[in-house]
C-alpha cells in the first residue's frame, strides 16, 4: 500500500529479480556460505550475439540472440532456447537461474542455462527459421557442446529447430554430435516421450499434490492456462487419469465446461494452431477469467508473470501447479501463501522436460535408444523421488513448496561449490 492508502501498481518484475528474491528466501533457511549465495546471484557468462538473416525477399535483417550460462558446478550448462519478441538478457538470466535449481532439485548432473532470439517466430517462414537457427548455432558454437552447454526447445522452438541446430553444429565440427542439443526428433537421436515430458511431469505432480491434500482425482476440477506442449500434454494425462479438466485456453481465449471438457477431442497446437476457442463448449471466458475460476487446481502453463498482485487475491483454486516457468510474481506468491493456497513450483512441476532431456543425452552418449515405456517409467520414478524429497522439507520445516524445492536444490549446489572450492 502506498502512503495515500491507494493500492500501488506492482512494478513489473524481471525473471532475474524474481529468481534472486526466491534464492534469498531459501538461503535464509540454510547455513550456506554467503560467498556462494552471492556467486549464485550472478550468471557465469551471458553471450550476446547478432544473428543476420537473409529474408525470403532478399533483404537482410539482424536479430539479437542470447545465451545465459548461470552455473555449472554440477555439470554442463543445460536449458532451452526460446524464439520470442520479449526475449531479453534479464529474462534469459532469470530463466538460466531457474534451470540451475531445476536440475539440482531433480538431482541431474547439469547446471543451468537459457537462451533465445528476440524474434516473433510466427513472422518467419520455415526457410527463414531454418537459416536463423543455423546461423545462431554457428554464433554460439564456441560456447556450447555435449559436455559444455546443451540447448533444448522452449517457447517458439521445437524438435525441428533442434534438428537444424544439431546439424549446423555437427557439420562445422566435422562429426555428428547428437548430444549437443536435446528435444530432437527420435530419428536423429531424440528421445521418445521428450515432447510430452514437461506436461506429463506437471500431471504427475498434480496427481501427487491432489493425493497429498486429499482431493480424489475423479472429484477434482482443473483449469489450465495454455494449450501448447506443456498445457495440452498435462491436460491429456490428467483427463486420462480421471480428473475433470474444466477449462483450457490459448492466446485467443479460454473454453469452460463445469462438467469437464472432452480434452482428447480438442485440437492440439500441432494439429491445428490456436484452435481451442473454435471447439464447441458451453462457455467462453478470457484468459484472465480462467485464472480466477472456481476450481480445485489451477495450472498456469503459458507464459511468465500471469499471477500478480492484482489477481492473486481472486484466485479460487486451492492448489496451483506451475506449468510455465515463472508464472507467479513474488507479491502474488506471498498473497497466495497468506491465503493458504498451495503453490507447487515450476522447478519441480515442469522438470520432466529437462529430466527426459537428460535421458536423451544419455541415449546419445551410449548411441542406444530407450523405448517409450522405459522413458515414462524412469520419468515417473524420478518425479516421485523429487516430489518426496521436496515434501520431506515441507513437512520438516513448515515452509512453502517453493521454499522447500529451493532448499533441496540449493543444498546440493552449495555442497558442490563447497567441495570444489573457488579457484583461481
Ligand atoms: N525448456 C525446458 C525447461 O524450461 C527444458 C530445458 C531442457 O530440456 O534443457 O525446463
Amino acid at each position: 500500500m502506498s502512503s495515500t492508502g491507494k493500492q500501488k501498481e506492482e512494478e513489473p518484475e524481471t525473471a532475474a529479480e524474481t529468481a534472486r528474491r526466491q534464492l534469498e528466501r531459501a538461503a535464509a533457511h540454510l547455513d550456506v556460505d554467503r560467498g556462494i549465495i552471492d556467486r549464485l546471484k550472478h550468471p557465469d557468462q551471458v553471450h550476446r550475439v547478432s544473428v543476420p538473416l537473409k529474408r525470403d525477399d532478399g533483404e537482410t535483417d539482424i536479430f539479437t540472440g542470447y545465451r545465459a550460462q548461470h552455473d555449472s558446478v554440477r555439470g554442463p550448462f543445460k536449458g532451452g532456447m526460446r524464439y520470442h519478441p520479449g526475449v531479453t538478457e534479464e529474462e534469459c538470466t532469470g530463466l538460466s537461474m531457474w534451470m540451475t535449481w531445476k536440475c539440482a532439485v531433480m538431482n541431474l548432473p547439469f547446471g543451468g542455462a537459457k537462451g533465445g532470439v528476440v524474434v516473433n517466430p510466427k513472422e518467419l517462414s520455415s526457410e527463414e527459421k531454418e537459416r536463423l537457427t543455423r546461423r545462431f548455432a554457428e554464433e554460439l558454437r564456441d560456447f556450447i557442446g555435449p559436455m559444455r552447454d546443451i540447448p533444448a526447445p522452449d517457447m517458439g522452438t521445437d524438435a525441428q529447430t533442434m534438428a537444424w541446430f544439431m546439424d549446423a553444429y555437427s557439420m562445422q565440427e566435422g562429426e555428428t554430435q547428437p548430444g549437443v542439443v536435446t528435444g530432437k526428433p527420435p530419428v536423429i537421436g531424440g528421445s521418445y516421450g521428450r515432447e510430452e515430458s514437461p506436461g506429463r511431469s506437471v500431471a504427475i505432480i498434480t496427481r501427487e499434490a491432489c493425493e497429498y491434500y486429499d482431493y480424489p482425482l475423479s472429484d477434482t476440477t482443473v483449469a489450465i492456462q495454455g494449450f501448447g506442449s506443456v498445457g495440452a500434454n498435462a491436460a491429456l494425462s490428467l483427463h486420462e487419469w480421471g480428473a475433470n479438466v474444466v477449462a483450457v485456453s490459448d492466446v485467443n481465449g479460454a473454453i469452460y465446461d463445469p462438467d469437464g471438457l472432452n480434452i482428447d477431442e480438442i485440437p492440439t497446437h500441432e494439429e491445428e494452431p490456436e484452435a481451442v476457442t473454435t471447439f464447441d463448449a458451453p462457455q467462453r471466458v478470457s484468459n484472465d477469467e480462467l485464472l480466477e475460476l472456481d476450481v480445485d487446481v489451477l495450472i498456469p502453463a503459458a507464459i511468465g508473470n500471469v499471477l500478480t498482485e492484482s489477481n492473486a487475491p481472486e484466485v479460487k483454486a486451492d492448489i496451483v501447479v506451475e506449468g510455465a516457468n515463472g508464472p507467479t510474481t513474488t507479491t502474488a506468491d506471498e498473497i497466495m501463501e497468506t491465503r493458504g493456497i498451495h503453490v507447487i513450483p515450476d522447478i519441480l512441476a515442469n522438470a520432466g522436460g529437462v529430466t527426459v532431456s537428460y535421458f536423451e543425452w544419455l541415449q546419445d552418449i551410449n548411441r542406444r535408444q530407450w523405448s517409450l515405456e522405459r522413458v515414462n517409467e524412469e520419468l515417473e520414478s524420478e518425479m516421485l523421488d523429487a516430489w518426496n524429497g521436496v515434501r520431506t522439507e515441507v513437512e520438516k520445516r513448515d515452509v512453502t513448496w517453493r521454499d522447500a524445492a529451493y532448499i533441496v536444490g540449493l543444498s546440493r549446489i552449495a555442497e558442490a561449490h563447497q567441495a570444489r572450492g573457488l579457484w583461481p
